[in-house]
């Protein structure tokens, strides 16, 4: 085991840092074990840019409905809507597949 630094953003999520000293049982080698500590957690006013990416995607969908609605009620821009429709959905699958690192990243912690 050996020491990092860790930030911890406001969404909740971290991220490992600067490597800080190694534990007792690596010193020797001068290699680092995989097993990480924290040696100073510091927080970060900000949140972590997958929830940022996620956030961004996120508005992107809403402005995308939005835009879609208003078409379909004017009938307008057939063509356009069904190009937005199609990015929507893009959309939504990268915000699950970004669920789902997130979760696979939980477990491993
Ligand atoms: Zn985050």
């Amino acid at each position: 085991m050996c020491f990092y630094d860790q930030q911890i953003f406001v969404c909740g999520d971290h991220k490992w840092g600067r490597f800080r000293a190694h534990c007792n049982k690596e010193y020797r080698t001068g290699e680092t074990c995989g097993m990480k500590l924290i040696y100073e957690a510091s927080r970060v006013a900000s949140k972590c840019q997958m929830c940022k990416k996620y956030e961004v995607i996120w508005r992107k969908i809403v402005s995308a409905k939005e835009r879609v609605a208003r078409w379909e009620t004017e009938s307008i821009n057939p063509v356009s809507t069904d190009k937005e429709k199609d990015n929507i959905a893009a959309w939504q699958r990268e915000l699950k597949d970004m669920e789902l690192m997130k979760q696979t990243k939980m477990r491993t912690i």
